[in-house]
């Protein structure tokens, strides 16, 4: 038996509760068969959390997942809560566990599960045995830089319509170098290999980046293979042959973009997972939230439609990069892609040809089954 690892689950609004409902199951599967021991507890995040407390995460809540090994969250949001003000939004509760916690770098493979091959908006041939992860910066450049703002242009008789717009992309050493050691780290538990995208030619940032990402190649990782691609020739390898990548490491905009495409090389959004780590705890283990890349799908909930296993593969990214649970990670993902492969398909992954989905419910058993 392993020292139990502690696990903040954290359903949301939604589909949320729903697909974690099989999630749970799938945690307990592994207690029950594979010796882990988990000391999970429950809490609320989003609209939930403000319905109980009247605010998007409670400050319990927040102390609570600065403690644990990793945070499981299902999805916030909905249209009941369009009308509250910015700061209590759902949203806002998501994004303050990224900003309290630090989560520098935002974690999203973009996996083709054979038997959905066909799903991918590219041909089977290109996307058949794709294995790729993209790092994301999650907590600097474009969106966080200053000054930022929209202004007067004064009385411009050059602008017509008198204002300008002002976003700021800035990065330091600092903030480039940790993210790129994430990305190197995760490159030696897989295909060994890193390839960074910036715009050096165009941007400053992107030389700083491009020096600094090589700086920690050459004096920390000289065995991970290093290339450097330009952002723009990156989104066009990514879908002419995405199989020459195995890590992509790139800023908080091209990340943006970039991880959004990939994800539409392997099919449908109810199939994604991601993890955002921060800097490593005293237990030597990074700080971490593990969810789903989908919303919280409103025109779907209460009715066992859902797809759990971006959830369901989310878990599978804790077990892996948490836990230190390799083999129990690849068993699961074997899992759903033998149930994939059974024809097992919930609503989201029907084709044209047709057929009769199974639920939420009956696709989380049938993995645990598996
Ligand atoms: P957000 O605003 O957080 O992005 P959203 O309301 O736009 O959330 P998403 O969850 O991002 O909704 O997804 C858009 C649509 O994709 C949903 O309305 C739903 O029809 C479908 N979808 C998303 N996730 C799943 C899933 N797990 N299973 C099945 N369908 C899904
Ligand atoms: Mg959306």
């Amino acid at each position: 038996m392993t020292a139990p690892y502690s696990l903040l689950v954290l359903p949301g609004d939604g589909i949320g509760p729903e697909v974690m409902a099989e999630v749970v199951k799938v945690v307990d599967w592994f207690q029950a068969n594979r010796g882990m021991s988990f000391d999970v507890s429950h809490d609320l995040v989003g609209g939930s959390a403000y319905d109980t407390h009247g605010v998007p995460l409670a400050d319990e809540t927040m102390a609570k997942a600065q403690q644990v090994d990793a945070v499981l969250l299902g999805a916030v949001g909905g249209p009941k809560y369009d009308d509250l003000d910015f700061s209590l939004k759902p949203e806002r509760g998501l994004l303050r566990l990224r900003k309290e916690m630090d989560l520098f770098a935002n974690l999203r493979p973009a996996q083709c599960f054979d038997a959905l091959a066909d799903f991918s908006s590219l041909k089977r041939e290109v996307v058949t045995g794709l294995d790729i992860l993209i790092v994301r910066e999650l907590t600097s450049g474009v969106y966080f830089g200053e000054p930022r703002g929209i202004h007067d242009d004064g009385n411009n008789p050059e602008n017509e319509g008198g204002r300008v717009g002002i976003n700021t992309q800035r990065y330091t050493s600092g903030e480039i170098r940790r993210v790129a050691r994430s990305a190197f780290e995760l490159a030696k538990r897989r295909g060994n290999k890193v390839c960074s995208m910036e715009k050096a030619n165009v941007m400053e940032s992107g030389i700083l980046w491009r020096e600094e990402v090589q700086w920690v190649h050459d004096n920390e990782y000289p065995d991970v293979e290093l290339s450097h691609m330009y952002a723009d020739n990156g989104a066009m390898q990514l879908v002419r042959n995405p199989r020459q990548f195995d890590v992509i490491v790139t800023d908080n905009l091209f990340g943006d973009l970039l991880s959004d495409a990939a994800a539409m090389l392997t099919g449908s959004l109810g199939m994604l997972p991601s993890a955002s780590l921060g800097a490593p705890m005293e237990n030597g283990r990074p700080k971490a939230l593990y969810e789903p890349v989908h919303g919280s799908a409103p025109d779907i909930a209460g009715q066992g439609k859902a797809n759990p296993i971006a959830c369901i593969l989310s878990f599978a990214m804790a077990l892996r990069y948490s836990f230190d649970q390799g083999d129990a990670a690849a068993e699961l993902e074997r899992a759903v892609e033998k149930v994939l492969a059974d024809g097992a398909r919930t609503a989201d992954l029907m084709g044209p040809e047709g057929g009769t989905p199974v639920s939420t419910s009956e696709m989380g058993d049938r993995i645990v089954a598996a």
